[in-house]
């Protein structure tokens, strides 16, 4: 690790470590994707929240005024957990100023409002944090990237797969529903349904249809309740609730009682590499998801002969 730099993790009350981690740079200490820390312990300057998926924390980090985050994931965490956002919000694409420090922040088409962050350091080290991606286009050149291995495993054969939009179209053309969870893959396959010419409305139940309205305002099309329309987008719980027999669950998923159309909100291990490749870092930090998925993909780039640790590694804490 550059000296200039350091990579730390909170421990929490258990003696375990809070999620995900912190940048420690300069006299600034930047916590990412993590919950919010208890007054009695080290306060960062700043939460960088990347998506509002609840394994990104931002339900407690919200309610920090250091919380950064796009305006669309602010009013995402809100809907799905009914609190007020009390932090700071950008348009992905603009920058954010922490004291000196200017945050640029970049789309990675993962949600909806969905960023990568990324600065520099004062002796020019320039960092980058992705959170979790499915277009890794717009994500600029860094020295030390801090990226996700949601599927990272290179031996795993659900890591390499293609969204499946052929199926989807011949499905919605037959007047099929979809199970999608109400904050991501609702949003995509609506705007998928969209591209693909269908004009009708479609019916969603009622924390996808909040998310979606107010994600989508001018892009989702006409909306309604559940059976309302011809075709339905709801959580794949929900799907017994849709009439009708034709019914997909959207999701890489293969221990579904329904069938499955593969369409998924990251970017597959190949996907994972050649993002790394455009990125071309000196350094990597695996850092999500939890468990094993981040060290084999640190465990691979080790080999392809890049300095890659994992979060698990990560030995040094704050209180
Ligand atoms: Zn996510």
């Amino acid at each position: 690790m550059e000296s200039d730099l350091e990579v730390v993790r909170r421990v929490n009350s258990r003696g375990g470590c809070a999620p995900h981690l912190s940048i420690r740079f300069d006299s600034h200490l930047f916590s990412i994707d993590t919950s919010r820390s208890p007054k009695a312990c080290v306060q960062p300057d700043a939460y960088l929240i990347t998506h509002a998926h609840s394994d990104h924390y931002g339900k407690s980090a919200m309610l920090s005024p250091k919380a950064i985050a796009s305006v669309e994931t602010a009013r995402a965490l809100e809907i799905r957990y009914d609190r007020e956002y009390k932090g700071r919000t950008f348009k992905v694409g603009e920058s954010v100023m922490v004291d000196d420090v200017k945050i640029d922040t970049h789309p990675t088409g993962h949600t909806i409002g969905s960023a990568a962050f990324s600065w520099e350091t004062q002796t020019g080290l320039s960092v980058l944090v992705t959170g979790d991606v499915k277009d890794f286009h717009y994500l600029p050149h860094c020295d030390f990237l801090v990226t996700e291995a949601n599927y990272g495993d290179p031996y795993d054969p659900s890591c390499i797969f293609e969204d499946d939009l052929a199926g989807f179209s011949e499905a919605l053309e037959s007047g099929a529903s979809f199970g999608a969870y109400a904050f991501g893959k609702a949003q995509r396959a609506v705007a998928l349904m969209r591209a693909m010419g269908y004009k009708d409305e479609i019916g969603m139940d009622a924390q996808s249809l909040a998310l979606t309205q107010e994600l989508m305002k001018d892009t989702a099309g006409p909306l309604t309740e559940v059976n309302g329309g011809v075709s339905n987008v709801v959580t794949p719980w929900n799907l017994p609730l849709v009439r009708g027999r034709n019914k997909f669950f959207l999701t890489g998923r293969r221990d579904t009682s329904y069938p499955t159309i593969q369409l998924s909100d990251h970017l597959d291990f190949r996907g994972l590499m050649k993002m790394i490749e455009h990125i071309s870092p000196q350094e990597i930090l695996v850092y999500h998801p939890e468990g094993e998925r981040a060290s084999l993909l640190a465990h691979h780039l080790q080999e392809c002969g890049m300095e890659t640790t994992s979060l698990d590694l990560v030995e040094k804490f704050v209180r």
